[in-house]
């Protein structure tokens, strides 16, 4: 099967920091990013290690606040 790779965008102000796209990735793509807090007042998800990415869209698919956008580039 031919790999896929996947950019995640993430709208980091809607984010409410619940974690679960952490938990669903594959890749472990995802963090918690405890540095900062956003406009929300929480500490939003970050990208990690973006290059991990496999564009599987499980993060965007459980994030209740529609957080995610997946950019898929062409098999490598
Ligand atoms: S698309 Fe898949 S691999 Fe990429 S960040 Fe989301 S859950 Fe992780
Ligand atoms: S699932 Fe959505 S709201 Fe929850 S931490 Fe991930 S991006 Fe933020």
């Amino acid at each position: 099967m031919a790999d896929r790779r996947g950019i995640p965008h993430i709208a980091v102000e809607r984010c409410k920091g619940c974690g679960l796209c952490v938990s669903v990735c594959p890749e472990a793509v995802l963090s918690i990013d405890e540095s900062r807090v956003n406009l929300k007042g929480y500490y939003p998800v970050t990208v990690e290690s973006g290059e991990s990415c496999i564009g599987c869209l499980s993060c965007a698919l459980i994030c209740p606040d529609v957080t995610f956008t997946i950019e898929l580039l062409d098999d490598r």
